[in-house]
């Protein structure tokens, strides 16, 4: 991928008015009656370059998506909680309110990202995570205003791609999580790339279907049973031997009753889904990743959201953490794990982008770094 030019490429920016678009899309809690940040570190991660945007004199405005109001006002997304802690951090940026009150955001309108721009002078990207959706305030700022990349996002790209294309070998990675069909494309690729590849969580029971076991009433996507037996061939997919899960119907999440999880040996019968790998798939994942050079993880292993289906996921953190292999994981559902099981220190770099990192290794660019590589003022 040819280089992207970040904020020193901005020459002189005193008296100059910049926006930046980041990802402060963050879990709100409410505490006393007020919705608050609960983890503030999308936050604390861009003061860095708005101190160095601020030190070189420039007036920064920072712009954000809060979850899905769908295009419509509505206070519960108000970023509100983001400016109070915002303004604790970093006094003197100005936030604006939730990009996604406005249907131009989603719908990538060039009418919206106009108003957004009026008045600025230049435009930093430094939302990684969101950079593989074509958004107006991703999109269109590069047509109309100078615009350079984050430190953060320059970082994030040359670490997930150094490591995704000269890894230490040998290079394992792990997938996970619930949507195959999301997932299936970069499993493939990574079965191109990595010596072994690790497949967990809802995902494998599609893979168990395609060597003709029986999943009970496990996730399963039919669809895709055809493309997860082509992918078995390669020889590098190691799937579980076997699972932990619970009776259909039983409840399980974040809230669950205190129903003991069942252990599956190769098989689950109907009236039964499985909901994490098993005791021996942990101990053949745990020495696939004690061979590793490079470890790359994204998607959990099951549904760590509940602590009795929370062992798998937590094994697979352990043995990173205990391997010497660099180790990256991708974002979303694998980062929020190891974060609650007190372990972001033990990896050697978490993405902020899960959808992201995962489409920066499969197709080696995003639609937001090639706006950024494309401005004319570049
Ligand atoms: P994804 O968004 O595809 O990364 O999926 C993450 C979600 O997958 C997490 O919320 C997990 O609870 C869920 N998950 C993991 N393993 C399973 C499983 N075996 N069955 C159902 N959901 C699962």
């Amino acid at each position: 991928m040819l280089p992207l030019p970040g904020i020193d490429d901005l020459g002189d920016i005193e008296g100059k008015r910049v926006l930046v678009r980041v990802d402060f899309n963050t879990p709100l809690v409410e505490v006393a009656g007020e919705l608050t940040v609960s983890d503030d570190f999308r936050i604390r991660s861009a003061v860095v370059l708005f101190n160095e945007l601020q030190s070189r004199g420039a007036q920064v405005v920072a712009c954000t998506h809060l979850g899905r109001p769908n295009g419509r006002i509505n206070t519960e997304y108000s970023v509100e909680p983001l400016r109070r802690r915002l303004n604790e951090l970093c006094p003197g940026v100005t936030l604006l309110e939730n990009l996604r009150f406005d249907l131009g955001e989603e719908a990538n309108s060039l009418e919206f990202g106009q108003r957004l721009c009026e008045g600025f002078d230049a435009f930093v990207n430094e939302a990684f995570g969101v950079s593989h959706r074509q958004h107006s305030s991703i999109m269109v700022p590069p047509k109309l205003l100078p615009s350079v990349a984050g430190p953060n996002m320059l970082l994030e790209v040359s670490t997930l791609l150094g490591v995704f294309n000269e890894p230490q070998r040998p290079l394992v990675a792990i997938v996970g999580g619930a949507k195959v069909h999301d997932k299936l494309a970069i499993t493939k690729k990574l079965s191109e790339k990595a010596d072994r590849v690790l497949v967990g969580g809802g995902m494998a029971f599609t893979f168990w279907r395609a060597l003709g076991r029986s999943i009970g009433d496990s996730l399963v996507d039919d669809d895709q049973v055809e493309a997860c037996r082509a992918l078995l061939e390669s020889g590098k997919i190691v799937i579980p031997d076997d699972a932990l899960g619970l009776r259909t119907g039983s409840s399980f999440g974040a809230e669950h009753n205190d129903e003991e999880v069942i252990a599956f040996d190769g098989e689950i019968p109907d009236g039964f889904l499985g909901l994490d790998i098993g005791v021996q798939t942990r101990h053949n994942f745990a020495q696939e990743i004690g061979a590793a050079g490079t470890i790359l993880w994204n998607g959990p292993m099951g549904v760590f959201e509940d602590n009795r289906l929370s062992c798998g996921t937590r094994s697979i953190a352990e043995a990173i953490a205990a391997s010497t292999a660099t180790s990256i994981i991708g974002g979303g559902d694998s980062a929020a794990a190891v974060a609650a099981f007190g372990m972001m220190d033990s990896f050697d770099f978490i993405s902020t982008g899960g959808g992201a990192s995962l489409e920066l290794m499969e197709l080696g660019d995003l639609p937001g770094l090639r706006a950024i590589r494309e401005c004319a003022w570049n």
